[in-house]
């Protein structure tokens, strides 16, 4: 590892204006290059540029082609990073800037959803090893023909902790629009609490179950590779939060309650219980691209099934048009859905082992009224489903009950 050498990297928000890019020229200075870190950086395109550029996109053509929207959108980041560049510049110090293609990123697969292959940052390392400050372009490799491929919505942060674990650096330092993780959502639960370490398993839970810090693809990256990632606030000063390899801890900790209003229901009853019916169902909605959670298949009912999962809200409307089809087919009953519910989620490594704490999760959601609507659960987590009307007060009362010493 090279112990004086990281990766930084700052969100669409962060470097949304001329004035936000010259503020973060000023943090990568004061923070790491004048400490005498060699310092790469990654950077998402300014503000909502991506969005923007999609619906200009949209707006001129009503072919929806995955090819050209990626090489679209690269220039996003391809801005913001030729801008950080000029700036850091500016303040007398030696930068440049590399698109995703020039810093070596390799990527395969589906355009608009690309995933690395391998990361080969050449030009990059002779750049830091000449005391340059290297900005590269988040979001963006190319694939082997050499086009430009994206590596999927918030995939910046991936960038970097791929660049990160490329370079052998020693940790990553996201910068973002709030100033760490917390207990649960401040806006939501007000006892929440700013942590100063949390695990890579718990992180990748709490990405994967709704919270907004950090993309859980990233997280799983850096728990494979041990690579430490720090988020902090680009404009406020004051601790973060790690993400980092944790002793084992004997004794239960409720890390984190999250939630996820984005989420909706839908339900294929009456299922007939033979081989290849749940291959069907998922594989069609796989070739539409929609992901789905939290699959839940009831115990038979005569010869008979339901099977119930989660969609992001967005995809519903897809979602019900494949399950409808689907359902015909293959003569189940019918499809419900329910786009006007959430999810709530208490994290916390091991938690499984501990058998009260199940109870204790629904007996707070029961002492408030709320009813459960689907429940899974992993190693690490509980779920429950709920009326999207009820989360809020889910969360600030699991919070209570689980953070705050309250019964
Ligand atoms: N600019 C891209 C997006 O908006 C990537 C990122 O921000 O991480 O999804
Ligand atoms: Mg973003």
């Amino acid at each position: 590892m090279s112990y004086n050498r990281v990766v930084l990297k700052f969100g669409g928000s962060s470097v949304a204006t001329v004035e936000r890019i010259r503020n973060v020229a000023g943090r990568i200075k004061g923070d790491y290059v004048d400490k005498g870190y060699e310092v790469a950086v990654v950077v998402s395109a300014m503000g909502k540029t991506t969005d923007n550029l999609i619906e200009l996109a949209r707006k001129t053509s009503s072919v929806s082609d995955g090819r050209e929207i990626d090489q679209l959108l690269v220039t996003g980041e391809q801005q913001s990073a030729a801008l950080l560049a000029l700036a850091l510049k500016d303040l007398g110090l030696k930068a440049k800037s590399f698109n995703g293609s020039q810093a070596g990123f390799i990527a395969y697969g589906h355009h608009t959803e690309g995933r690395i292959t391998d990361v080969n940052p050449k030009r990059v390392e002779e750049w830091l090893s000449e005391g340059g400050v290297a900005v590269v372009t988040g979001f963006q490799g190319i694939n082997e023909l050499g086009d430009f491929m994206t590596l999927g919505r918030g995939g910046s942060d991936l960038s970097a902790v791929a660049l990160a674990v490329a370079l052998d650096g020693e940790f990553c330092h996201i910068y973002t629009d709030v100033d760490g993780i917390y207990t649960a959502d401040p806006k939501v639960a007000s006892g929440a609490i700013k942590l100063s370490s949390v695990s890579y398993e718990e992180c990748i839970e709490m990405a994967a179950l709704g919270a907004k810090v950090l993309q859980a693809r990233s997280v799983e990256f850096a728990s494979l590779y041990k690579m430490p990632i720090y988020v902090s606030s680009s404009i406020v000063d004051g601790e973060g939060t790690w993400v980092r390899e944790e002793g084992i801890k004997e004794g239960l900790v409720i890390k984190a309650v999250v939630h996820d209003k984005n989420v909706a229901k839908i339900a294929v009853l009456g299922v007939p219980d033979v081989p290849g019916i749940a291959a069907g169902l998922f594989s069609r909605l796989a070739e539409r691209g929609i992901g789905v959670e939290m699959i839940i298949q009831s115990v038979m009912r005569g010869d008979v099934n339901d099977i119930a999962f989660l969609v992001k809200e967005t995809l519903l409307g897809d979602a019900i048009e494949v399950c409808s089809e689907y359902a015909r087919e293959i003569d189940a009953q019918g499809v419900t859905y329910d786009s006007e519910v959430g999810r709530v989620s208490i994290i916390g490594v091991g938690l499984s082992v501990h058998p009260d704490i199940p109870a204790q999760m629904f007996s707070v959601l029961s002492r408030e009224g709320i009813n459960i609507d689907m429940i899974s659960s992993t190693s690490n987590s509980i779920t429950c489903v709920i009326s999207s009307t009820s989360v809020d007060k889910a969360v600030s009362s699991l919070h209570k009950h689980f953070m705050e010493g309250e019964v």
